[in-house]
């Protein structure tokens, strides 16, 4: 069973060793575990009656024992600059969302064909981050594996449907950012999962090096991630550079201090030779101070990381407010000069609710009046 539903499992959660090892304990042969996987993951088949190649018998051992559910589409915003951004219905009617950017120029300014899909790990969230509408509206659930999975699977069924072409006929979603609804490190086993079916071959098969884990600072979590053999990429919600600052903005500083995290950072240079991306979100008057500057300075040349800065995109129901370009540019400027690598965010979607959770806190208040009224569909 699908421990955060009543439904049973979906079967987008199966990897590799465990197709093969129940279909050949079913006594199929070798090569339709294959097939199996190829309808899962490189079809993105909608229903188990749709693996039309696999002998109805075995189709009838999937549907006794697993579901195959895909994503509702309950609403989706498109942005002029291309940004998309899903908002999904699950099997137990929470919604949650994903935002496609396709990035037409990379961070260096050179022409890039990465297509970013952020993707969700929960329902809400439990860290309460005061900028953030996901901590708004409080943790639900774990999105177990297939839903993680799926929101990857969606879009290109999305894409299918839309009749959207691409070169080379590859798949619409090339990089993934694990940054949207929720916390990943805290739903750690659905993630690796994920990961995994996101990254092998007989998956989704997109490299490690164009899969980023974004967390807001569980440093044990970071610490087990570094001992998997995969080379994820890992991003770093920071916000504060001091724990003063970062403990008014972030609760979770309160459980794993600065010195903590950043250590834990360490041990993950460490162990895969790659750099970390310290993202920073700018909060008029929250965090711009000079003292904010030194301290991000410092810790960014201990990391020797990049520092990628995100003026505030203001949400409904935060009192918090986006600084002038005037202070972003110079909060930029200090630390370039200190010597720190520095980005300032090129922002996508501003014409729809790109932040994430927004699109979610939105739907439910139109969902709510509706259902109010009576007019739910
Ligand atoms: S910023 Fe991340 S960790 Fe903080 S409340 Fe939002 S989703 Fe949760």
């Amino acid at each position: 069973m699908n421990h955060s539903t009543d439904t049973p499992r979906d079967l987008r959660s199966l990897n590799a060793e465990e197709a093969e090892d129940l279909l050949s304990g079913w006594g199929h042969k070798p090569y339709r575990a294959k097939q199996l996987l190829g309808w899962l993951y490189k079809r993105s088949a909608a229903s188990i009656d749709a693996m039309s190649d696999l002998p109805q018998e075995l189709r009838e051992q999937l549907a006794a024992v697993f579901s195959l559910r895909p994503l509702e589409l309950a609403r989706e915003q498109c942005s002029l600059d291309g940004t998309v951004k899903f908002l999904w219905r699950l099997v137990d009617g929470e919604l949650v969302e994903s935002v496609l950017i396709p990035a037409s120029i990379g961070r260096d300014g050179s022409q890039s064909d990465r297509r970013t899909l952020c993707v969700s790990s929960q329902v809400g969230c439990a860290y309460g981050c005061t900028f953030c509408a996901s901590g708004l509206m409080g943790y639900k659930r774990n999105l177990d594996a297939s839903e993680i999975v799926d929101q990857v699977l969606a879009v290109e069924r999305w894409r299918l449907a839309k009749g959207v072409e691409l070169p080379r006929r590859e798949p619409l979603v090339n990089n993934i950012v694990m940054m949207g609804m929720g916390e990943p490190l805290a739903n750690y086993d659905n993630l690796i999962r994920a990961l995994e079916i996101f990254n092998s071959p007989w998956g989704l098969n997109i490299g490690a090096r164009k899969i980023t884990v974004s967390t807001s600072g569980l440093a044990p979590q970071i610490r087990r991630l570094a001992e998997t053999p995969q080379q994820y990429h890992l991003a770093i919600s920071l916000h504060g550079a001091t724990d003063a600052v970062r403990r008014k903005i972030m609760p979770i500083n309160r459980k794993y201090p600065l010195e903590e995290l950043i250590s834990a950072c360490e041990a993950y240079q460490q162990a895969k030779g790659r750099m970390i991306w310290v993202e920073y979100i700018l909060i008029d008057g929250v965090n711009t101070g000079s003292e904010q500057v030194e301290a991000l300075s410092r810790l960014a040349k201990r990391l020797q990381c990049k520092v990628n800065l995100i003026p505030y995109n203001p949400v409904d129901g935060i009192e918090l407010n986006r600084p002038s370009d005037g202070m972003v540019g110079r909060f930029r400027d200090a630390l370039h000069h200190d010597g720190v690598r520095v980005t300032v965010r090129i922002e996508k979607g501003t014409d729809i609710d790109a932040a994430c959770g927004q699109l979610r806190l939105k739907s439910e208040k139109i969902f709510t009046s509706a259902e109010a009224l009576g007019q739910a569909g």
